[in-house]
């Protein structure tokens, strides 16, 4: 069985046929989904898709939703997750962090602001004794600083493409790290080195879908010139994927799903009451 631990089935791209895309994953293999969420006002639609699939969530504020995110969705964060306290689907608080790579989120203004939602939202983790789902682009170095100085118990970097001296500072803290389409890609050089060179103990697999196609969905900007759509990403791609990354480490895919099934657990150890 494999898990995508990483997998926004409340996308719009899914409103079409979104439980066929559920049910497709499930054929394919991928027995649990973590749907990380948002912004607030997908955290009850997060809810019921897990609730209605069996799979896992997160809640919390993404790092592209906080411009128009208030203090207020800080204090209705607090409370729902003291609310769903015995929720055995709720495994982490995300997807948080810091993105430095959408020139808007760049301002000073908006640097600040990103920052005091992400050391808020892992204050919030900390004091539910939850962990935290990461994303992270350009960002590794002030998200690593922010949770030396407010340790959560353990997470998910999530579609990480950093150094490795920013991986093993991650895996130091508790944290796995996610790889998924980012990486079928063959121009990928570092990444595919990276997660070659990792300890296997280290990953996890995800799809980030419907974004982050692997190379056999992605269409060049020249194609979408040409009208072709993006292609959208689905979990039931999880574990082609997976072969990829069995095939760069000469490992048995089998020995893959398990030993990566397994740090998913360990990192969010909810996973283990589903
Ligand atoms: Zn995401």
């Amino acid at each position: 069985m494999w898990i995508d631990t990483h997998c926004h089935l409340d996308a719009p791209e899914f409103a079409g046929d979104r439980d066929a895309v559920r049910r497709q994953a499930r054929e394919a293999g991928v027995g649990l989904c973590v749907l990380p969420a948002v912004q607030h006002s997908d955290w009850a639609a997060v809810q019921a898709l897990a609730a209605q699939h069996g799979d896992a969530y997160a809640l919390g504020i993404h790092p592209l939703y906080v411009p128009q995110a208030q203090a207020e969705d800080l204090e209705a964060l607090d409370a729902r997750l003291a609310q769903c306290r015995d929720d055995p689907r709720l495994v982490a608080v995300g997807e948080i962090g810091l993105d430095f790579f959408v020139p808007a989120l760049c301002e000073p203004a908006m640097r600040d602001k990103q920052w005091w939602f992400y050391t808020r939202q892992l204050q919030l983790a900390v004091r539910h004794d939850l962990p935290v789902i990461l994303h992270v682009r350009r960002s590794a170095d002030l998200l690593l600083k922010g949770l030396r100085q407010r340790p959560v118990r353990s997470g998910i970097a999530h579609a990480f493409n950093g150094s490795a001296q920013q991986a093993r500072a991650f895996t130091e803290l508790g944290f796995a790290l996610g790889f998924g389409g980012a990486m079928t890609f063959e121009r990928a050089t570092q990444l595919r080195a990276l997660a070659v060179a990792l300890p296997v103990d280290a990953l996890v697999l995800e799809t980030d879908a419907p974004d982050i196609p692997p190379h056999w969905l992605y269409r060049t900007a020249e194609q979408r010139q040409h009208g072709l759509p993006q292609g959208r990403n689905v979990p039931a791609e999880l574990p082609r994927i997976a072969q990829v990354l069995a095939q760069l480490r000469g490992m048995p895919v089998a020995a893959l799903a398990q030993a990566t099934g397994r740090n998913a657990r360990r990192v969010l150890p909810g996973l283990e009451r589903l």
